[in-house]
């Protein structure tokens, strides 16, 4: 039966004094599915949930049982981030370490003044992110670190990438021109008052998140993500794209699983857009994707994308590699499904 990331690596890991590294940023997902798309939390030093194997089972789809550990270092980061293509991973040994507690702080302030110091500000703190709401000058930011103060009250139900608690607190007219919008979010997001709260580790990196939206999300290298989310941000402005939904551009470790979205030796900035589900997100996400192609954006396994293998191989230099992989412990294709036969021309 799946286990759910909340379930394993926040609760159990707390009953007996542990945490993990670092979580992603809602409690829904299961192991296996998590680390094979290569999700992560935020941190300039802090890795995708898939760095944290040390070692994976899988069942190969001709019944073949692999062990896989650091005396095959190639072997574990192809298998990692697997896309499920590989197998059936039954088992995982990740690193996790002793109890802790964090204190997050919520503010609003000028994107531009964060992102001015945005390299200093995630070296300075253990997480750090920020929310930038669309047809405005502000972001939420968000910043976490390590304490030993006193657990306060969580609000587990603030919800940042709400889409109807966004526009609400814009107090959106029906149809405003972008001009509109800028006075008005701006002016809301100058009272949004700041908070603090502490609690131990997973309860304050995990969220609860109960609105349904569809996203796409693309790492770039971090020296050009600012550039990115600034021409984002002006893309959506010019053309009067109608969405309300904040971005969230955050900061992930490098690492060397070959297909995660920070593979190499520098880290990324990754940066996600939202629409809620009940709408089209088409529209929207095709104007904004090319942006992040131009930047060299490599895309979240989990979330929308439309490269295939034609783009991928440029973009992740081990991608080959992993095809020929995944070809030798599953030729005949029994993991693969449409979208999978596309990714890797199979
Ligand atoms: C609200 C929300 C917030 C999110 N926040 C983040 C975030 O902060 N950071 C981030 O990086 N991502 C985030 N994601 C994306 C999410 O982490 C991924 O989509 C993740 O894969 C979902 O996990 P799942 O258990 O539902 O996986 P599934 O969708 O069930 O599976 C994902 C993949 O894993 C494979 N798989 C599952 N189990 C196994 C197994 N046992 N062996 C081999 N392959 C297997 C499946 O075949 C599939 O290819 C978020 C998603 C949502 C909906």
């Amino acid at each position: 039966m799946p286990v759910l990331v909340s379930v394993i690596l926040g609760q159990r890991l707390d009953a007996i004094g542990q945490g993990m590294i670092n979580l992603p940023d809602i409690d829904r997902q299961t192991v296996a599915g998590a680390i094979a798309t290569g999700t992560h939390g935020t941190g300039v030093t802090l890795q995708a949930l898939s760095s944290f194997i040390t070692s994976l089972r899988l069942v190969t789809p001709n019944g073949n049982v692999m062990d896989i550990d650091s005396s095959d270092e190639d072997l574990l980061h192809a298998a990692r981030v697997n896309l499920g293509a590989l197998g059936i991973v039954t088992q995982v040994t990740m690193q996790n370490r002793e109890a802790y507690k964090l204190k997050k702080r919520e503010w609003a302030a000028p994107t531009e003044d964060i992102l001015a110091n945005f390299d200093e500000l995630a070296a300075s703190h253990r997480h750090f992110e920020i929310f930038p709401l669309v047809y405005s000058d502000y972001s939420l930011v968000l910043s976490i670190d390590e304490t030993d103060e006193p657990i306060g009250e969580v609000e587990l139900d603030a919800e940042p990438t709400s889409d109807a608690s966004i526009s609400e607190s814009l107090g959106l007219s029906e149809n405003p021109t972008p001009a509109e919008r800028l006075r008005q979010s701006n002016a809301t997001a100058s009272r949004i008052q700041p908070s603090e709260s502490v609690d131990i580790s997973h309860k304050i990196l995990s969220n609860i998140r109960n609105s349904r939206f569809n996203e796409m999300e693309y790492s770039v290298p971090a020296e050009v993500g600012a550039e990115c989310l600034r021409e984002i941000l002006k893309t959506i402005y010019d053309q009067a794209i109608d969405v309300n939904f904040v971005l969230e551009y955050r900061y992930v470790g490098a690492d060397d699983d070959w297909l995660s979205m920070a593979y190499g030796d520098h880290p990324h900035a990754t940066i996600s857009i939202h629409r809620a589900a009940s709408e089209d997100y088409r529209p929207y996400f095709n104007v904004i994707e090319p942006i992040f192609w131009k930047y060299g954006g490599r895309p979240h396994w989990g979330k929308v994308h439309s490269l295939t293998h034609l783009e991928l191989t440029k973009l992740y230099p081990r991608f080959k590699d992993f095809m020929e992989l995944r070809r030798e412990l599953d030729p005949q294709g029994r993991m693969l499904n449409p979208h999978l036969r596309a990714l890797f021309n199979a």
